[in-house]
């Protein structure tokens, strides 16, 4: 066997004196970090092993824990920074592709942060959100050219279907078998109580969640796990995952060990066989092919259902848009590069797609300028992280967007970024049951619901400043957007003039 060179990431500090070796941390740990040491009377930790999870640092009741950074400095160089000798090291000793979890860490433009919205001065007053009536509701759904009403008002335009949402928000796809059955479910209860829509990912729909139905994105995948013509009708809507912005243009792997009965009954795979989903729908080759799987999906579900359809932010994303519209979706869902996953090769994670503010911004404008915006919803991903991103994507051109990240950081994910491993900590990303137990759905989906009540309180404060009383009339709305930090080609792509013009 080859030298191990690799050393710890994190250094685990323990604080002796404050140190009452109740041994928290050791039987918390599922990495098995702390270990007591009876004979001594202490709890030593292994530090390779830690992976900066911060369930012992959280839990210790004397807070006698610190993670830091382990102290290994390499002499300094721009280009052979200490990250890129340290996967050599591993890739050497392994022959293995890296396997990252969660979003894009590397130092892209967020461009949310250069974009600030306007406030009402003097002229067109301001909105008080606690005095006022103000409108956050959405509908998601294909729109008609036009509405018409007989002779008593009666609307007897044929709309197509629709999803109602209270906030433009919505849970973004997580399958059960990659999140435990606790987080699947408080994310189910909290779309519920919030009268939004949270999504089942490509894993299928456990029957003990089919009574969320009305608040369920049902996904439809190239793998098909769990797709049956029960499962298409019980949810709100289908979502077509063709691509996700964490790894475009390739397939998924929920790793066998995390296909126990439950998973394996609701993906209808064999019990710790590994779920793998093609790169590709192998029947799709074309818009044309797409079209009649989205209309394959109307049929099954009587026309009742909006069908989405999911694609990563790519460089041509705005000409792929166009033609999901000319397919017939109801709905385009675009994932940025930072959004989440459970598990993808660092190298695709880390290099490949496109910010999803430039995606967003470029497919809104394409959509306008042929004269289709109006017929799809426009939903986008790929961290969003507070409720200024919101209204900041909704300036930009979007209905609605999912929460994927910040919705498990709600649940107590403190971005360890290793949910591949199956032992996530905080009972997340895991199929372990004493792992699992540890998130108490009961508890658990009322944080989701403070959040998202929370963001919708800033939401109004923000839309009340700009002067405006209806989420709606923000959309696509990009006066109201100023660029700082920006170069002529972003802004143009963007569609927004610099702060002081
Ligand atoms: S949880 Fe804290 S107090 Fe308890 S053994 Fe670990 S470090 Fe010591
Ligand atoms: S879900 Fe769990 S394993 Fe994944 S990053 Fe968050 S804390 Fe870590």
């Amino acid at each position: 066997m080859s030298l191990d060179f690799n050393s710890p990431v994190f250094e685990v500090i323990r604080d002796e004196k404050k140190c009452i070796q109740c041994q928290v941390c050791a039987r918390q740990c599922s990495n098995k970090v702390h270990l007591y040491d009876e004979e001594d009377n202490v709890v030593r930790a292994d530090d390779i092993k830690c992976v900066n999870c911060h369930r012992c640092v959280v839990l210790c009741p004397t807070k006698a824990l610190v993670i830091k950074k382990y102290p290994l400095e390499f002499k300094e160089n721009v280009n052979w920074t200490d990250a890129a000798l340290k996967e050599i090291y591993k890739q050497s000793q392994t022959g293995g592709v890296l396997l990252s979890s969660m979003g894009n860490p590397k130092s892209f433009p967020i461009y949310w942060d250069r974009m600030l919205l306007n406030a009402s001065q003097v002229t067109n007053p301001s909105i008080d959100p606690l005095r006022e009536p103000m409108e956050t509701k959405v509908m998601i759904g294909r729109k008609p050219e036009k509405l018409e009403f007989d002779a008593k008002g009666k609307l007897v335009t044929n709309v197509p279907p629709q999803i109602e949402l209270s906030i433009p928000i919505m849970f973004s796809a997580m399958s059960y078998g990659s999140i435990s059955r606790n987080a699947h479910e408080s994310l189910a209860r909290a779309a519920t109580e919030l009268g939004i829509c949270y999504n089942t990912g490509e894993g299928g729909l456990n029957r003990d969640f089919y009574k969320y139905g009305k608040n369920t994105i049902v996904q439809v995948a190239s793998g098909r796990f769990g797709v049956h013509k029960e499962y298409l009708n019980a949810g709100a809507a289908i979502e077509i995952k063709i691509g996700q912005g964490a790894k475009p243009g390739i397939g998924g792997h929920l790793p066998g060990k995390k296909v126990g009965e439950d998973v394996s009954a609701t993906r209808m795979i064999p019990v710790g066989s590994d779920a793998i989903s093609p790169a590709p729908h192998h029947d799709i080759y074309s818009i044309e092919d797409l079209r009649q799987l989205i209309f394959s999906l109307k049929e099954v579900t009587a026309y009742k259902k909006p069908v989405f359809v999911k694609i990563a932010a790519v460089h041509n994303s705005a000409a792929i848009a166009s033609g999901i519209v000319r397919a017939g979706a109801d709905a385009i869902v675009v994932d940025g590069f930072r959004g989440g996953t459970g598990a993808a090769p660092t190298r695709v994670r880390d290099n490949v797609g496109i910010p999803i503010e430039l995606a967003l911004a470029a497919i809104d404008q394409r959509l306008r300028e042929e004269e289709i915006r109006n017929e799809v919803s426009l939903i986008i991903a790929g961290s969003i992280r507070n409720s200024a991103d919101v209204v900041k994507a909704v300036a930009l051109g979007a209905d609605a967007v999912y929460i994927g990240s910040a919705a498990v950081i709600a649940l107590g994910c403190h971005l360890c970024r290793s949910c591949s491993t199956g032992k996530c900590n905080w009972g997340i990303a895991t199929q372990e049951p004493e792992l699992v137990k540890r998130l108490n759905p009961d508890i658990m989906y009322k944080r989701l619901v403070n959040l998202a009540s929370a963001w919708n309180h800033e939401i109004q404060e923000l839309l009340g400043g700009m002067g405006i009383n209806a989420i709606d009339s923000l959309r696509g709305n990009r006066l109201m957007l100023r660029g700082i930090d920006l170069n002529e080609k972003e802004l143009e792509i963007l569609g927004i003039k610099y702060a002081g013009e």
